[in-house]
């Protein structure tokens, strides 16, 4: 009689094997977080990141990743995802690799552009993918804390947060988030029309956007800059763009 825990090592035998076979597949650098079930494309992902497996991995591995799940999703090879297995597999504990500070546009779902599932990521989502204290702390738990090894700022094209700033937009609250965009706007060097109504400027404004957040993160957190330095995370400015859906991942500097 196969005992409930016997049946749970078998499993995670199963899954180290596996694991090797995508390793070897792969050479080792991009397990990608189709993670156990890689070899096996016609099986829908049903494991979670283990500790071992995420602690194994370089920031670089994870990006590498990041990068993998983006080409599945804009080729339209995503994997097929069993959630409800991998709920079952992370609902004990949780060891993303990465955590995703984006918008809150409709448009830029961040699991779902990364083909990433349950328990892979952390992902903060505000309009304009700003920082402010209450993301700050919230990656700093996701790293510090919780081991994630990536930050990945990711703005996007055709951003409405953007353009709001750009267009000096007052709405209630609104309005001081969109003043935290402006500086970006100042900052953004361009020879074109300095509208909202320019897709162009825009989209300039937005790289520009990311990097300030990218530099706002370092220069408020010492606790994120300090893991940054030791080499065990890094922080990543990236734009994703709605027409072709690929995240472009920009210089880490
Ligand atoms: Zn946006």
């Amino acid at each position: 009689m196969i005992t409930e825990q016997t049946k749970q090592v078998k499993t995670i035998l199963r899954g180290n094997a596996n694991r090797r076979t995508a390793l070897r597949l792969f050479g080792g650098s991009c397990l990608a977080f189709a993670g156990l079930r890689l070899g096996v494309p016609e099986s829908a992902r049903a494991a979670a990141l283990t500790r071992e497996q995420r602690d194994a991995l370089t920031p670089d591995q994870v990006i590498e990743m990041l990068k993998g799940g983006n080409e599945r999703f804009r080729t339209g090879k995503m994997q097929a995802h069993d959630y409800l297995a991998q709920k079952r597999a992370s609902a004990a504990g949780q060891y993303p690799a990465a955590a995703i500070l984006s918008c809150i546009d409709s448009r830029a779902p961040a699991e779902i552009i990364l083909d990433t599932g349950i328990g892979d990521t952390f992902n903060a989502r505000v309009a304009g993918n700003i920082a402010n204290d209450d993301i700050i702390g919230s990656l700093e738990f996701a790293c510090a804390a919780a081991g994630a090894k990536v930050v990945l700022v990711m703005g996007h094209t055709a951003c409405g947060a953007v353009k709001g700033a750009i267009d000096n937009v007052e709405l209630a609250h609104l309005t001081a988030l969109l003043d935290k965009i402006k500086p970006a706007v100042s900052a953004t060097t361009f020879s074109g029309e300095r509208a909202g109504k320019n897709a162009d400027f825009v989209d300039a404004v937005a790289v520009t956007n990311v990097r300030r957040t990218v530099d706002e993160i370092r220069r408020h957190s010492s606790v994120l800059a300090g893991l940054e330095k030791q080499g065990k995370i890094k922080v990543v400015p990236s734009m994703y763009h709605l027409v072709g859906g690929r995240v472009e991942f920009f210089e880490n500097t």
